[in-house]
Order: structure tokens, then sequence, then C-alpha cells
């Protein structure tokens, strides 16, 4: 498989990892890493930023009384459980994987070390990116944009789950909205589109990181828009 890309930021959903449940599915996580280590053989630089939605979100925590820093913390351990269990079966696909974490935790990960990252890379090895940003009030979609910049990733390859790109309105509600192959950024935030949020969007635009979204819900996905298929909507200039 040529892929037109040397180096990819590929953003993994947390719902994904539960595969629509609480919690992490190992079946799922396989097959994801079968395809991450399928790809990252052929010679392609592959760092990752996984979500949490599958444990917790701090919005929704903090609607159900949490105070919202707190419970954006937990979100942020939530999303280390999915680093570790694709860490694993990633090994177990015959890759090298690392993780790196925004809140230290020396028993279980690397502190997040951007040059170290990239040496990494280098070397073959896929950087997995959790705890988010360690900070509150921020999104892993923001993260996976900024990590995308700071590592020098061509694309950010935003992997989702229950939608294959970007539509005009929801596609659950509104049987009649249409799919872009195609939008701009400003487009997008015009539009107050919410497939990933508005601070990930307007980083990539202000460097012109270019943005593919695509599904994770059919195996193969992950190879195809790494080999620079057309699936999905791109984001863009
Ligand atoms: N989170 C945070 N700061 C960050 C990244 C994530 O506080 O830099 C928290 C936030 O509560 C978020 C949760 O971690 O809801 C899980 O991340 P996210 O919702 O982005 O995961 P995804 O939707 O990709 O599964």
């Amino acid at each position: 498989m040529a892929s037109p890309y040397k180096r990819v930021l590929l953003k993994l959903s947390g719902e994904v990892f539960g595969g629509g449940k609480v919690g992490v599915d190992p079946d799922v996580v396989a097959a994801l890493a079968r395809q991450i280590a399928e790809v990252a053989a052929t010679g392609v630089q592959i760092a990752i930023v996984v979500g949490g939605g599958n444990f917790f979100r701090g919005a929704e925590l903090q609607l159900r009384g949490m105070e919202r820093d707190r419970a954006d913390y937990m979100g942020m351990l939530g999303t280390v459980m999915n680093c570790l269990a694709l860490q694993d079966f990633l090994e177990k696909a015959g890759a090298e994987p690392r993780v790196q974490t925004a809140i230290t935790m020396g028993q279980v990960a690397e502190p997040y070390i951007p040059q170290r990252a990239e040496r990494h890379l280098v070397k073959g090895r896929i950087v997995i990116f959790g705890a988010g940003s360690g900070m509150p009030y921020f999104s892993t979609d923001t993260v996976a944009a900024q990590r995308a910049l700071e590592i020098g990733a061509e694309v950010l390859l935003m992997g989702k789950q229950g939608t294959d790109g970007v539509y005009d309105s929801d596609p659950r509600t509104n049987p009649d909205a249409r799919k872009f192959d195609d939008l701009s950024y400003d487009e997008y935030l015009a539009r107050d589109l919410k497939v990933a949020d508005a601070t990930a969007i307007s980083m990539a635009r202000d460097y012109a990181l270019p943005m593919v979204f695509f599904s994770l819900d059919t195996d193969g996905t992950i190879v195809r828009v790494i080999a620079g298929e057309r699936i999905g909507t791109t984001v863009h200039t």
C-alpha cells in the first residue's frame, strides 16, 4: 500500500473502544490495532490520540451534579485505559507502541515529551497520546489538532463512531441530511457543526492542518484513509 503520507495523527474516538457500551471491548480494540499495525508496517509514521467518551465525559458528569474540572480529570483518566488496551493489542499485532500521557503516571506510561515522541516515530514505533491535554475544559479532538501540529503530521485523521463524515445536519434525526465530501474550516464554523468542537477546527484552520473525518464502524477504514482513499469528509482551507 503506497500512502501519500509520511506522518499522520490518528484520532480515535473513545466511544468506538467500548463497542457502544461503557468500558473496553477487546475484540473491537484488537480489530483497530490490526489495521493500525498493518499500515505502520508499510513505513507510515503513526501517532494516535485516544478519546475517552466510552468512560466519562466531563460535560455529562457536570450535568449530573459534579464539578466540571474534577469530572474532566476523570474523563482524561478514562482515555489512559483506552491507551493501555490499544497498546496491548498493537503489541500482539506485531507493532511497537509507546504510550505518553499528559498527566504523569510513570508506572503505566512515559510522560508527554514531544521530542521523544518524534524519535519513536522515526524509529517506526507507534506513539499513543493519552490523558488529553492534562487540562480541563479541552476535548481530545483539540488535543489531536495540537499534537498533530507539534509532531509535524501532514494530516489529522478523525476516526469517529456513528458517523461517516460531516453532514449539514444530524443524519440520526434528519433523513435528508447531506454529507460533505469537502468543506472549508470557515464553512464548518459558520454552520456551527458538532462532529468536532470549534476549538479543534479553528486550531487546524489557523495552521492549515487538513482534517479527514471518517467512520470507524466499518473494518478497514483506517487502512483506506491512510492509503489516501477519499472517504469521509475532508475539512481544509
Ligand atoms: N478531557 C479534558 N481535557 C482534555 C481532553 C479530554 O478535560 O484535554 C476530558 C473531557 O471531560 C472529555 C473527556 O476527557 O469529555 C473525554 O474526552 P473526549 O470527550 O474528547 O473523548 P471522545 O469524545 O473522543 O471519546
